[in-house]
């Protein structure tokens, strides 16, 4: 019955999107140097086609892995026959794209009743961009939308502006959903970008940080990568260019960045998840934003936004080494998930990249750091791994809000650190 129901829902919308029926996110404890090695080797096989959530780098971190169902039982066999212990996380991983897919659906038609927008659900790019130019009309002598240049698919990418006027004034930079399956990333770039614009002339601290500051806001970073969870693969990280001498699609954004370019942490394989691409910048989409953030010459931070693990981190990635503004980074850095947490008492960790995570090169904010914007952070919000990517719709709003705090806490440190 279900599989009649799936073929229908196939006819009915046209499109060829990828299943994961049976899949299975398995929490993988690591606690040997040996089992670590087991486990990098298994990220190099090509044939099970494993999808690493989080990666295995180090033996104080959870690996957690998507099995494909016909991959589930080789898995199994092997962590056991080696003693590696692990949980299911997710049992399987359709089921809870069904849930989201009809909470979407229900939430569309309920949209179209209503033309009231849902902050707490997610949403296509179509609707985004719609909801966009909404908040310009409704905040005109606020909020501006900048484009600043076009996908690889050529989509057009947004910028929204928060400014109260001046010229060329000290400004933050944000940007959300440079990963494409990160979802509740976009879905925070909608809600704060709204927050902004709503809580100006009543927030006082926030008041007084827009008649000082302006504040730039990318709720979609890589729309190509966007589009393509929505229609054809729920999993989808990377940008969608194409690339001669392979058949695999697209780069990892935060591999592409000129930091590091290649170096650990970023794969030289066109089909991996994390390939960094053939040259620094050779993404359109990153390329746009290093053009926007070089020529517009005044930003003095520069934050990411992505899912998950509940980590707020500061340069840099590529190394290990200290940033010589690290202890600032970190205190910083401690202060505005200390602020975050008083809402829901949700934890978050505070470190550089490389050592927070992994040494990961090319990523933005190691980029924007060596450009001179000091106080550059990125952000990976809810949960730490229950739902993983798929962060029920249900949490969008908490998790924007409690990120808020810490977004907050940061600029107004920004402000009146002046360098
Ligand atoms: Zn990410």
């Amino acid at each position: 019955m279900k599989g009649i129901l799936v073929f229908f829902a196939f006819l009915v919308a046209g499109n060829c999107r990828q299943l994961f029926v049976g899949d299975q996110v398995l929490r993988v404890a690591v606690e040997t140097e040996e089992q670590l090695r087991l486990l990098a080797s298994l990220e190099e096989d090509e044939i099970l086609q494993l999808d690493f959530w989080l990666h295995p780098v180090s033996s104080d971190l959870p690996v957690d892995i998507r099995v494909p169902f016909a991959s589930l039982q080789t898995v199994k066999v092997f962590l056991e026959s080696n003693d590696i212990p692990y949980t299911v996380m997710i049992k399987d991983v359709q089921d809870l794209l069904d849930e989201e897919e009809a909470e979407m659906e229900a939430d569309s038609v309920r949209e179209r009743g209503s033309k009231s927008f849902n902050f707490a659900a997610y949403h296509t790019l179509e609707t985004i961009y719609q909801w966009m130019d909404s908040l310009v009309a409704d905040h005109p002598s606020l909020v501006t939308k900048l484009q600043i240049g076009s996908s690889y698919e050529n989509r057009p990418m947004y910028v929204l502006k928060f400014s109260t006027g001046g010229d060329n004034r000290p400004a933050i930079w944000i940007d959300a959903g440079i990963h494409a399956r990160e979802w509740v990333s976009q879905a925070t770039g909608v809600w704060t970008a709204n927050k902004i614009a709503t809580d100006y002339g009543r927030d006082t601290s926030l008041t007084s940080l827009l008649n000082k500051m302006d504040v730039f806001l990318m709720i979609v970073t890589n729309p190509d990568g966007y589009v393509f969870t929505h229609t054809s693969n729920r999993m989808w990280r990377k940008t969608r260019s194409r690339l001669p001498g392979t058949t695999c699609r697209g780069v990892d954004p935060n591999r592409n960045w000129d930091a590091g370019f290649g170096g650990p942490g970023a794969s030289r394989n066109p089909c991996s998840d994390s390939y960094h691409g053939p040259s620094p910048h050779s993404e359109v989409e990153v390329d746009n934003v290093v053009n926007f953030v070089q020529s517009h010459g005044n930003f003095k931070s520069f934050i990411s936004i992505h899912a998950y693990s509940q980590l707020l981190m500061y340069p840099y990635g590529y190394s290990c080494n200290d940033v010589p503004d690290a202890p600032e980074l970190d205190s910083v850095g401690r202060s505005a998930v200390k602020a975050l947490s008083t809402l829901f008492g949700t934890s978050y960790k505070v470190g550089s990249i490389c050592k927070i995570i992994y040494q990961a090169s090319g990523g933005s904010i190691d980029w924007s750091y060596n450009l001179g914007i000091k106080y550059s952070f990125a952000f990976e919000l809810r949960d730490t791994g229950r739902y993983g990517f798929l962060l029920p719709a249900n949490q969008i709003v908490p998790t924007a809000s409690e990120t808020w705090l810490a977004l907050k806490n940061i600029m107004e440190y920004v402000r009146d650190h002046p360098y």
